[in-house]
């Protein structure tokens, strides 16, 4: 291999990867760890930050020995999974209690007594976020008060995302967090260069355990020689859904891109322009770089392809996640039968955290074959919902772009060009999260200009042009609707 190659770490919430893609965008290597859950009592999900440096770290020397050492790397590209927290100390570099993922409700009450107390206003207009255990503010804020070694650990204390994390094990003590990823702790307003003391106040956070917040590309600092054979620089850093945003491609306006996986995440680029929602969709930093930050607003469904998992592991109505596709094709229609997959509440736009699940207009006529297809059906209709609370906001789609382990699915992918009335686009290869993180550390190495030019790395499109007759989708639309009133 003559090329120069960069490598990405891409944390995710259930596993670690590293990859390595040439520049022209070929993706010629990955490695892959799974990382252990925590679930210590019902609402907490927690992470082992030891574990995730050491699976991160065993995953890029492979591939750092597949490109032949590190002199092969021009440079590292780091994406994770957002809002996630983790405390060490920094005398010794070693976590000081339990990472705290974006999925842990503990700090609920906090939250809602935060809301009582007449602040949700200030805090939405600031930072364009609800307020919500998913952020990072109260989780650190929890800590403090309830994990004796970070209350005690005084200035040794260090916050960070989870690329904030790794960058000081790789580097050995740089403390750096990109605008992305710090957009989504509360304590960041989305046009302000640094923390804000205001809302450190509101939540109890010291402002001086939090890192210094840098650009998405860039020259951030390099890996200490022993860990991977030389020293690497690290050059590009993102959350996982804006690296997604970015790995698409450069999305014209009025674009939109949906990682269909465990959750959905729909993003759509607002330029320059700071995001405002009436409808309770998010406002958040899409990327900066030369201290120049773009923005997007953000609406997340939180079942999607865990959906699919549900008729596997607990109904067994289905063997596979891919056989979905040919089971919805085995029945004409849905036989009147609609599914509202409120499994874990229901997120953007109705935020709903008590609704539960339904299954409607079941008879002796109905097969397993409509109740899958409802399912998939129901991913379409929560999609066009939320398109609705986009076009309401001044943001209205003209084309949608998907991505994730569930648009593998071809019927979902038709379906939801049908249902939206747009064309859907996806990527050859949908893995655009890592794609993405590859770009911004070719643009922070001087391999790209700049972003734009860094878009000849996505992949190719396949297009999905809506085809349903219109009767058919009205009742498609009402069946839909009589759901969600009811
Ligand atoms: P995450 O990054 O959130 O872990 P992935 O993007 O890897 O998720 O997607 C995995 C999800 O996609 C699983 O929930 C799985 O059920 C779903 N999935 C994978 N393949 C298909 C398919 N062909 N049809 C429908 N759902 C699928």
């Amino acid at each position: 291999m003559s090329e120069r190659l960069l490598l990405v770490l891409d944390e995710g919430t259930t596993s670690t990867r590293a990859m390595l893609y040439a520049p022209d965008g070929r993706r010629v290597g990955m490695a892959q760890r799974e990382l252990t859950q925590y679930y210590p009592r019902p609402g907490w999900v927690e992470h082992d930050a030891a574990e995730i440096w050491d699976r991160t770290l065993a995953c890029a020397r492979e591939m750092v020995d597949q490109a032949g050492g590190a002199d092969r790397i021009v440079a590292i590209g780091i994406t994770n999974q957002r809002e996630t927290v983790v405390a060490w100390d920094r005398r010794t570099g070693e976590p000081l209690a339990r990472a705290i993922v974006w999925q842990d409700r503990r700090t609920a009450d906090a939250c809602a007594a935060l809301r009582e107390g007449g602040h949700e206003r200030l805090v939405q207009e600031r930072t364009g976020l609800v307020i919500d255990p998913y952020f990072s503010a109260t989780k650190m804020r929890w800590m403090l008060d309830n994990v004796p070694d970070v209350a005690g650990a005084g200035d040794a204390l260090a916050f960070g995302t989870v690329e904030s994390w790794l960058v000081w094990k790789l580097t050995g003590g740089l403390h750096v967090s990109d605008a992305s990823n710090a957009s989504r702790t509360q304590l960041m307003a989305l046009d302000g260069a640094g923390w804000d003391a205001e809302l450190c106040t509101l939540f109890g956070v010291p402002m001086g355990a939090l890192p210094q917040i840098v650009d998405n590309a860039g020259m951030f600092g390099a890996t200490l020689p022993d860990l991977l054979g030389g020293a690497i620089p690290i050059c590009g850093l993102a959350g996982d859904q804006q690296a997604a945003t970015i790995g698409q491609g450069r999305l014209a306006p009025g674009e939109a891109k949906a990682t269909l996986g465990t959750g959905a995440f729909i993003l759509t680029p607002m330029g320059e322009v700071l995001p405002r929602s009436a409808h309770r969709l998010l406002g958040t930093v899409l990327c900066q770089i030369d201290g120049r930050r773009s923005y997007a607003l953000e609406g997340s469904i939180f079942v999607a392809g865990s959906l699919i998992q549900w008729l596997r592991d607990r109904l067994g109505l289905i063997e596979a996640a891919e056989d979905s596709d040919a089971i919805a094709r085995s029945v004409p229609d849905n036989g009147g039968v609609y599914m509202l997959p409120a499994l874990s509440g229901l997120g953007a736009p109705y935020w709903q955290p008590e609704a539960t699940g339904t299954i409607t207009g079941l008879t002796h006529g109905t097969g397993r074959a409509h109740i899958v297809r409802a399912a998939l059906e129901s991913m379409a209709h929560q999609v066009q919902d939320l398109g609705r609370a986009f076009a309401a906001d001044g943001a209205p789609w003209t084309r949608l772009r998907i991505d994730g382990g569930m648009s593998a699915n071809d019927w979902i992918a038709q379906d939801l060009a049908d249902i939206l009335g747009l064309t859907v686009e996806r990527p050859a290869d949908v893995e655009t999260t890592a794609r993405g993180a590859a770009m911004l550390a070719g643009v922070g190495a001087g391999l790209f200009s700049d972003l734009a030019a860094a878009g000849a790395m996505a992949s190719a499109l396949v297009r999905f042009e809506p085809a349903m007759e219109p009767a058919r989708r009205m009742e498609r639309l009402a069946g839909w609707r009589k759901l969600i009133k009811g």
